[in-house]
Parts: structure tokens; C-alpha cells; sequence
């Protein structure tokens, strides 16, 4: 995971601001190595990797992961933890994120959690629809708040809290939302512009200025490979009775 809280009631933190959160206090910081909880079930997490951390693997990459035991000064939860979507012990426990739980409240640390991170989580819906989201100054663009918009009204924010798993929301606000007009946005990368040009439909539509400007009625839309297993996320254009896959990701992080 690449999220982590310090107390269960506070807002999620990228785990690269460890040091910066924590002070480096007991019992977060322990003989050279880093602790937190996770950010769904509030269970110890370790970190992983980075730097000032004698807990290193070849991957390099920062990252949290569950603990196996109880560490001095931390909640361990065992059954929590083997229920969590985030813990990597149980294969397809990851799939429960994407499962829409009826009836239950909105859950407003969701909501925080976005607001406060809305930068960084169009970035990353940006690099994975392949058209601009996010121009910097606190502006995203009208394609970014068409999904997310759309992701709010179709209960998106009604997250069960020990299906919160921060690292996704990215992923869910592209999933949970009907397909949305996108007349107007901008093409972020060479892939996308030459998948475009080279459709039939298609081959005019983006402008001098790099928008993507059809004649005809486009929406983009996110969908999973299997509604039960899914395994992959696929970003679509749709128009008349065809669509040009953008891009696919794998559903798990
Ligand atoms: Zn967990």
C-alpha cells in the first residue's frame, strides 16, 4: 500500500511522508525501522524500503505493508487483517474494493481524503485515461470532474470504511462512473492521439490545438473485464455502435 494513517481516526498519508508525520517517534520509528497503521483496517503496517529504514527489499520501492506479528506500542488485528482488501495473504481479497455495498451511510473521510488529495488523484487518473486532468492551481479539467461528479452520484462515496483503501480511489472513480462526455479534452500522451488518428471515425477530430473534437457523439468510459473476477480496467471511447480501447490496467494495484 502506499498509504498509511498514525491513529484510527485521521485521514490517510502517503507513506513517503513518514519521517515528515511521525516525527521518527516511538512507536512509529523502532530500532531503525518504520511502523503505521493501515489506512482500511487499522492493523500494524511496516514500511518498507526508502530511506533512513533497515527494512529493505530488492523492489526498492516504498511501500507498507501488513505485519506478521504485534509490534511494540501498535494494534494488531489479526482477523481484520486477514479480512482486509489491502492484505496480499489472501489472493483476489483485493476484489472487494470494487464491490458496491448498498444502504450503508456516506462515509465522509472518503470525502476529506479526496478534497485534500484531489491533485494527486487526477494525476493518476490522468496517466491512466490518457487525456488531461489536472492543470495545476487547483483546477482539473471538465472531463475529470465529469467522472468524478458521476462517481458521486452513483453512491461513490458510500464506502464501507474497511473498504476504503485510499490507493484505489483513482481506479473506483473511473469505474463507478456512467460513461461521460469527454468533446473538448486534451490528449496527454503520443499513444492516445495516434490510437485516435488512426481510427476511421476518428481521424479528424483532434484540433490544432491538441482537443479532441469529434463531429460525432463520443463519451469515454471505464469498464472492469469480468463483473465477478474482474482483473483488468479498460478505458474506452464510445461513439455510435463502436468503441477504440485507450488503454487497459490491471484492476489490482
Ligand atoms: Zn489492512
Amino acid at each position: 500500500m502506499k498509504n498509511i494513517k498514525l491513529r484510527q481516526n485521521e485521514l490517510p498519508f502517503p507513506v513517503t511522508n513518514f519521517e515528515d508525520k511521525t516525527n521518527k517517534e516511538f512507536p512509529f520509528y523502532q530500532n531503525g525501522a518504520k511502523y503505521a497503521l493501515c489506512p482500511t483496517c487499522g492493523s500494524s503496517v511496516q514500511i518498507i524500503n526508502g530511506r533512513n529504514n533497515v527494512t529493505q527489499n530488492r523492489s526498492k520501492t516504498i511501500y507498507a505493508a501488513h505485519t506478521k506479528g504485534y509490534v511494540n506500542g501498535l494494534k494488531f488485528d489479526e482477523n481484520a487483517k486477514l479480512n482486509c482488501p489491502s492484505y496480499n495473504g489472501n489472493a483476489k481479497n483485493w476484489q472487494k474494493i470494487y464491490e458496491k455495498r448498498a444502504g450503508k451511510i456516506k462515509n465522509s473521510e472518503v470525502e476529506k481524503y479526496i478534497t485534500l488529495n484531489i491533485r494527486q488523484i487526477a494525476l493518476e487518473v490522468e496517466q491512466i485515461i490518457g487525456f488531461k486532468c489536472e492543470y495545476g492551481e487547483g483546477r482539473q479539467s471538465r472531463l475529470f470532474n465529469n467522472l468524478y461528479n458521476s462517481f458521486k452520484s452513483n453512491d461513490g462515496l458510500y464506502i464501507d470504511p474497511n473498504q476504503f483503501v485510499p490507493d484505489y480511489i483513482p481506479r473506483l472513480i473511473i469505474e463507478r462512473a456512467d460513461p461521460v462526455k469527454c468533446w473538448g479534452a486534451i490528449p496527454n500522451n503520443e499513444i492516445i492521439k495516434e490510437k485516435i488518428k488512426n481510427n476511421i471515425r476518428l481521424e479528424k477530430s483532434l484540433d490544432l490545438g491538441g482537443q479532441f473534437k469529434p463531429d460525432i457523439n463520443v463519451q469515454l468510459v471505464g469498464v472492469l473485464d469480468d463483473d465477478n473476477n474482474p482483473a483488468r480496467l479498460e478505458i474506452r471511447l464510445k461513439f455510435s455502435d463502436d468503441i477504440l480501447v485507450l488503454n487497459r490496467i490491471s484492476a489490482n494495484i
